[in-house]
């Protein structure tokens, strides 16, 4: 794909980021901030009880809570905001924005972040539904254990996550298409760039585990000079090859989004990958070209344009 006039807005987004990439586009249409739309398009997959991937009703951890993650990042000033491990309140995305804006940091976890939720008037809302839990208590039944058993729960969660839930929950559900984190990147008509980052993580996780998506660099990097890039997929990958950074880097040396997106791909097929885990990467680059890439095939992504062009990919 060649240059798209900088004044068009762009977004590209993970395959379950259809309903998010709608409502932000008629927001970039109309002028809005990529910030403004990536967040937008991320509330709503988080508000959405049916993505069981990503904010309210996502999949539990190992003791049945669920504990949400996400990042958001901006172009212009590299400004990035993030949370992880947090419990009791939805719209990770939009805590992910306030650390950005209103404190010095960019990481906040756990009970930090719940009590930065609640100083900020953020309302508190349980995570779980009765879904998510069923899948919960159906994991143990599959895996023939039993929630509250004397064994250390590092040996349940390695049982409840072996060989790899990724895969596990797309088969089981049937519904590949809807179903791991959800990510956006927008150029808006300015020419900036954001990309935003929102899941519940890896189901059955170890509690406090923390996978790419709260990581900038790992599962989310964004710079209006040269690109950027979003994952999905087994976060332990693409924290040990930083790949949302490395992609964002190839494209800075000077590679064509394909190659760098391809030197991404053979980073992560350097490591030790159990069978099952797979990685997935979307990219918008300034001149508005969008690709998404995949160790395992058949992932799809979508974009969009703001003169209505639109794809999965
Ligand atoms: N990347 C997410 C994580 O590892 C999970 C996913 O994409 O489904 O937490």
């Amino acid at each position: 794909m060649g240059d798209i006039a900088s004044s068009m807005p762009v977004m590209v987004a993970s395959e379950n980021g259809r309903r998010g990439m709608l409502a932000a586009m008629a927001l970039l249409r109309e002028g809005g901030s990529a910030l403004d739309a990536v967040e937008l398009a991320c509330r709503i997959v988080e508000d959405d009880p049916d993505d069981h991937s990503v904010g309210y009703s996502g999949l539990p951890n190992a003791l049945g809570e669920v504990e949400l993650d996400a990042s958001i990042m901006e172009g212009t000033m590299l400004r990035a905001g993030a949370v992880a491990a947090v419990q009791g309140y939805g719209r990770a995305i939009t805590l992910a924005r306030r650390v950005m804006e209103e404190t010095p940091h960019v990481l906040v976890v756990a009970r930090g972040a719940e009590r930065l939720a609640a100083e900020l008037g953020e309302t508190p809302q349980e995570q779980r539904t009765e879904e998510s839990l069923r899948r919960w208590r159906e994991r143990f039944a599959e895996r023939e254990l039993t929630p509250g058993d004397a064994e250390p729960l590092r040996s349940v969660a390695r049982a409840l996550t072996r060989p790899i839930n990724l895969q596990d929950k797309l088969h089981k559900a049937g519904r590949v298409d809807t179903l791991g984190t959800v990510n956006f990147i927008a150029r808006d008509r300015r020419g900036a760039l954001a990309s935003a980052v929102s899941t519940s993580g890896l189901g059955w996780k170890y509690p406090g585990r923390v996978g790419d998506s709260p990581l900038i660099g790992a599962g989310n990097y964004c710079d209006d000079r040269y690109g950027a890039a979003a994952c999905t997929g087994m976060g332990e990958l693409a924290i040990r090859v930083a790949t949302a950074r490395s992609l964002v880097l190839y494209l800075k040396f000077g590679m064509s989004l394909a190659a760098a997106g391809r030197e991404a791909l053979r980073d992560l097929l350097t490591l030790d990958a159990p069978d099952g885990q797979y990685m997935n990467i979307v990219a918008l680059t300034p001149a508005g070209e969008v690709a998404g890439f995949t160790t395992v095939p058949g992932k799809r992504y979508l974009y969009q344009r703001g003169d209505g062009r639109a794809s999965p990919g």
